[in-house]
């Protein structure tokens, strides 16, 4: 089986990439921030104070989570049910960042994410994919771009959808989460020491998925 990590920060464009490169690959894709995200979602439906670590921690045996695959398309689900949209909330974004910091929820969340790699050809992206979940990837990714940049798309994939969005409050969410993600003592966000580094900041959506599949062609044969 051929695993390939990509990690970086929020918003740069990885699940777009991974997703639109490993179909054309014929891999799977896994985006396990969703993962986090579901188990952010499960603190909020819960009322949990996500300062208080026990509290987090304590939802977790109540807690089931799941990976389907719908026609090619991966689907969450929270105790049975599908949070594939849920989960998408700037609410739910700023919750899986505060308890991705906490250990036993990294934990709880490891094997589901390595079980992928075992029966499929994967594309899997995060922020410690390479380092700690998929350590013997064949190839490993760091994708990343300015903030201002990210902001920027985030902004305008927003207003697409038809949702108001404004570039300084999400600019400065980016910043906090960038914060979070490189700071956190268990498995922070950095590039894995035999990484290839793709800053997309100038790059065109085309551009960086084209970029992605030239670099993993060259590095599986
Ligand atoms: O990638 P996405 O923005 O959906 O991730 C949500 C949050 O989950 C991130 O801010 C990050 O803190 C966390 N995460 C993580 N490790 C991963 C994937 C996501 O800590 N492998």
């Amino acid at each position: 089986m051929i695993s390939v990590a990509i990690d970086g920060p929020a918003g740069a464009g990885k699940s777009t990439i991974a997703k639109t490169a490993a179909s054309k690959l014929g891999f799977i894709y896994v985006d396990t921030g969703a993962l986090y995200r579901a188990v952010g979602l499960q603190c909020i439906r819960k009322g949990i104070n996500t300062e208080d670590n026990a509290a987090i921690i304590s939802v977790l045996p109540e807690t089931e989570i799941k990976i389907v695959f719908r026609d090619g398309e991966q689907r969450v689900l929270l105790d049975g049910s599908d949070v594939s949209e849920e989960i998408r909330t700037e609410q739910a974004s700023m919750t899986a960042s505060k308890v991705s910091s906490v250990p036993e929820v990294r934990a709880f969340l490891l094997e589901l994410q390595r079980s992928f790699a075992k029966t499929d050809n994967v594309i899997m992206d995060g922020r410690d994919i390479g380092t700690v979940v998929l350590p013997d990837s064949k190839v490993k990714i760091f994708l990343t771009a300015s903030p201002e940049a990210r902001a920027r798309r985030r902004t305008a994939q927003l207003e697409e959808k038809g949702v108001s969005a404004d570039y300084e409050t999400i600019l400065s969410d980016i910043i906090k989460r960038d914060h979070n993600d490189t700071h956190r003592e268990t498995a922070p966000l950095k590039p894995a020491a035999d990484s290839i580094l793709l800053d997309t900041t100038e790059l065109d959506l085309e551009q960086s998925i084209n970029r992605i599949i030239e670099i993993i062609k060259e590095n599986v044969q």
